[in-house]
């Protein structure tokens, strides 16, 4: 089969869904349930996160494998250094290859207290996700993309040497980026711009996260380094005390923002989905995007 880098480049128009290991039974049929109804909408590929730690490690291995036999998806496994030996790592990627799952999202991960906090590698393991790009791909046949981040990795020193990063990961064979939740356009267009001025035409999909919740928001992107901006915080709280207005004002502001980049030639949209439906839904039916 064709590789999603292919896949991205040639499509025209990519659409993905990323969702995240669940912890129980409920959060496990509320998953499926969210896969079964995305999968009419035949996106290039979806996306399974890594687990900071603990007992949801394996299951990103357990899920990708199960979308790869049981459904018509492509599934893309992320994996991450933090908290692995080189070994480990690819015994993990062992298990990917093993359940036939082919592309995997190259990260770093985090330390516990966050992606500010100061990193220091497992004994052992890998010291940045360009190592892990290296490590996937001289190991079986692996397809791999690599996170980006429209205003910066939290702990970059600057835009600019972010973007280097970035094409480094490019240049050691990552064939596809996927970014960081943002809300302007412009951020998005001045990593594109950064990336391309050094010559480098690694396809980056932008990642969707509707605001549903606004504190909710906000917190995650102060973690990630995301900001929420004032236009945005002023359209959103218009309906404060309202969450039904809140949410519908929020799939507004996603569309908006879709629109823009699809304008702009961004070559896809990328949703963080949360497990549901439901809201990504909601915005490609403002999108006019039907199965
Ligand atoms: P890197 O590319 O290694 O960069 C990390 C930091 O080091 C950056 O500040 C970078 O500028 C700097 N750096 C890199 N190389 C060098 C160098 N040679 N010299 C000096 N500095 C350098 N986390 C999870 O735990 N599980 C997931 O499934 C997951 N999925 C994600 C998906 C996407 C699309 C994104 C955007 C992030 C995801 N993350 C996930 C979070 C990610 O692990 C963190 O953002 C992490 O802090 C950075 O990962 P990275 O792969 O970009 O790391």
């Amino acid at each position: 089969g064709r590789s999603l880098g292919e896949l991205i480049r040639e499509g025209g128009r990519s659409f993905s869904f990323e969702f995240f290991p669940p912890k129980d039974e409920a959060g496990e049929a509320q998953l499926w349930d969210a896969i079964r109804a995305l999968e009419p909408y035949q996106p290039t590929f979806v996306s399974v996160t890594y687990g900071a730690g603990g007992s949801t490690r394996d299951k990103t291995v357990a899920i990708t494998g199960r979308i790869a036999r049981e459904t018509s998806l492509i599934p893309l496994a992320h994996l991450t250094c933090v908290g692995h030996t080189r070994e480990e790592l690819e015994g993990i990627l062992d298990a990917y290859d093993a359940e036939g799952v082919a592309h995997v999202l190259a990260l770093r991960g985090d330390p516990h207290e966050g992606p500010r906090a100061d990193w220091t590698p497992t004994d052992g393991g890998l010291n940045y996700a360009i190592e892990l790009v290296e490590l996937a791909r001289a190991r079986g046949s692996f397809r791999v993309g690599v996170a980006a981040f429209p205003e910066g990795h939290p702990s970059a020193e600057s835009l600019d040497h972010d973007a280097d990063v970035l094409v480094a990961k490019a240049r050691a064979g990552a064939e596809f980026a996927v970014t960081q939740m943002f809300f302007r356009a412009s951020d998005y267009f001045g990593l594109v711009e950064r990336v391309r001025e050094r010559g480098v035409d690694i396809p980056i999909l932008p990642g969707i996260m509707p605001i549903l919740n606004l504190s909710a928001i906000r917190r995650q992107g102060e973690l990630i380094g995301t900001s929420v901006p004032d236009e945005i915080v002023e359209r959103i709280s218009a309906y404060d005390g309202d969450p039904a207005a809140v949410r519908a004002e929020g799939i507004r502001i996603a569309a908006e923002l879709c629109d823009e980049l699809l304008a702009g030639g961004a070559p896809g949209l990328h949703f963080y989905t949360l497990n549901r439906s439901k809201a990504t839904l909601e915005i490609f039916e403002a999108l006019q995007i039907t199965v």
